[in-house]
C-alpha cells in the first residue's frame, strides 16, 4: 500500500504550530507520514498517537528521546520546538542516524547552527531548514517574475513583520519573550521572514547591514528580548532592502519588491493560507490569479524527497546559519550605532 511507501517523521515537541499547521498538513503529503511522537507531556501525545494513528510504543519523551535510532518506522526527525532547543535535539537525531527537519530561525548563535550542521555531516544525514515560504506559491511565482525581468532591474524591497506577543493570552509566547529559549525577539522570530525574503527574492547575499531598536523596558515583555527592529540591507549588485520586525503591531507580513519599470506587492506575502500579489507600473495595477497551495506539505514532501533521492534540500542547513548570521550583524548594528560589514 501507498502508506508503506510515504517516509516516516517523528514530530518533536507537540505545541501551537505542530498541532495547527504542521500535523494537519500531513494529509495532503505524497512522500510522507506521521509515525513517532516526541513530548514533555504524556496525555497530549496519547491523545494525539490515537487521533494521527500512531502507536503507542512509537511515542517517546525528551528522557527515552535517544533510543529512537533503535526505530526503523522513523526516517526523519521535524523539531518543533523553542528555537533555544534547536540545536541540541537536532545533534541527538543526527547521533541516532535521522535525517533532520528543523523549524525557523534554526538555532539561538551562528555556533549552535555550525554543529547542527557538522553533526549531521559526519552521521551522513540531511538537515534542513523549514523556511516555508521557500516552498509556497505566491512567493515562487514573485521569484520567477524578477528573474524573468518582468519588474525590470531591482531597486529597492521593503519588508514588514509583525504581531503582538501577549505571554498572557497566549502560551506559545512564553518562550518567545525568554531569551534562553528565544535567542531574541522580533527579529528572531518574525524579522527573519522580512530578512530571507530580501535575500531569496534578490538571490544575492547583503554584504552591509544598519539597524535602529526600539524596545520599551518599562514592558515586562521586553525584559529579555527586543520588541521593534528596523534593519537595512545593501546587497552587491547595488539593491537596498529596508526591513522592519516588530512584537508590538498585530497582523503585518508583506513586502514590495521596487523595480525600473514595475513593482510586486505581496500582502500577505506570508501567512499560512491567504495570499494577495498586486503588480503596479506608471499605468496601473493588476492582481495575477496564483492558486493557493499547501506550502506546509510542500515543505515537507521536500525534504522526504531529499532523503528519497538523496538530494541536498533547497533549504539546507547552510541557509539557516546564513540568516543567524545576518541577524548577529544586525543586533551588533543596532548596538553600536554603526553598519556592519557582512
Ligand atoms: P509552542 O510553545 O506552542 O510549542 C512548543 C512545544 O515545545 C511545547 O508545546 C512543548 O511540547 C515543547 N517544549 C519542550 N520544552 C519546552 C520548553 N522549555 N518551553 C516551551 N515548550 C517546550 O510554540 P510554537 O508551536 O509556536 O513554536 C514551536 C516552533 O515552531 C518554534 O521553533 C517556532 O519558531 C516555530 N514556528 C514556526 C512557524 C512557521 O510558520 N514556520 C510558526 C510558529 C512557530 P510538548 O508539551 O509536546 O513537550
Amino acid at each position: 500500500n501507498d502508506n508503506q511507501k510515504k517516509l516516516g517523521f517523528a514530530i518533536v515537541g507537540l505545541g501551537k504550530f505542530a498541532q495547527e499547521q504542521m500535523m494537519p498538513s500531513f494529509k495532503d503529503c505524497k512522500h510522507a507520514r506521521i509515525t513517532a511522537l516526541v513530548s514533555g507531556s504524556p496525555d497530549k501525545a496519547q491523545k494525539l498517537a490515537a487521533e494521527y494513528g500512531v502507536e503507542a510504543k512509537n511515542i517517546y519523551s525528551y528522557d527515552n528521546f535517544d533510543s529512537i535510532k533503535d526505530n526503523p518506522a522513523v526516517d526523519v526527525v521535524y523539531i518543533v520546538l523553542p528555537v533555544g532547543l534547536h540545536a541540541e535535539y537536532t545533534v541527538r537525531a543526527a547521533k541516532a542516524g535521522k535525517h533532520v527537519l528543523t523549524e525557523k530561525p534554526m538555532a539561538n548563535t551562528p555556533e549552535d547552527c555550525q554543529k547542527m550542521i557538522e553533526a549531521c555531516k559526519k552521521a551522513n544525514v540531511k538537515l534542513m531548514v523549514a523556511y516555508r515560504a521557500q516552498y509556497e506559491p505566491f512567493n515562487l511565482d514573485a521569484i520567477a517574475r524578477i528573474r524573468k525581468g518582468e519588474l525590470g532591474k531591482v531597486m529597492q524591497i521593503t519588508a514588514d513583520h509583525g504581531r503582538i506577543v501577549d505571554p498572557t493570552g497566549d502560551k506559545a509566547d512564553t518562550w518567545r519573550i525568554q531569551k534562553k529559549l528565544a535567542g531574541g525577539g522580533s527579529l528572531m522570530d518574525l524579522g527573519i521572514y522580512s530578512l530571507n525574503a530580501a535575500r531569496y527574492l534578490t538571490g544575492e547575499e547583503p554584504v552591509e547591514v544598519t539597524a535602529l531598536e526600539m524596545s520599551d523596558k518599562a514592558d515586562p515583555r521586553f525584559k529579555e528580548v527586543e520588541d521593534r527592529i528596523h534593519f537595512t540591507l545593501r546587497f552587491p549588485s547595488g539593491i537596498l532592502a529596508t526591513c522592519t520586525s516588530s512584537y508590538s503591531t498585530e497582523g503585518v507580513k508583506r513586502y514590495r519588491v521596487f523595480g525600473q519599470k514595475a513593482w510586486l506587492d505581496l500582502d500577505p506575502a506570508t501567512d499560512y493560507y491567504e495570499h494577495k500579489m498586486t503588480i503596479g507600473d506608471k499605468d496601473g495595477q493588476q492582481q495575477p490569479k496564483i492558486k493557493e497551495g499547501n506550502q506546509f506539505a510542500a515543505e515537507v514532501d521536500h525534504m522526504a524527497e531529499c532523503v528519497l533521492q538523496n538530494k541536498t534540500p533547497k533549504t539546507p542547513g547552510e541557509e539557516g546559519l546564513k540568516d543567524i548570521r545576518l541577524i548577529m550583524a544586525i543586533y551588533e548594528a543596532a548596538r553600536t550605532g554603526k553598519k556592519v560589514k557582512v
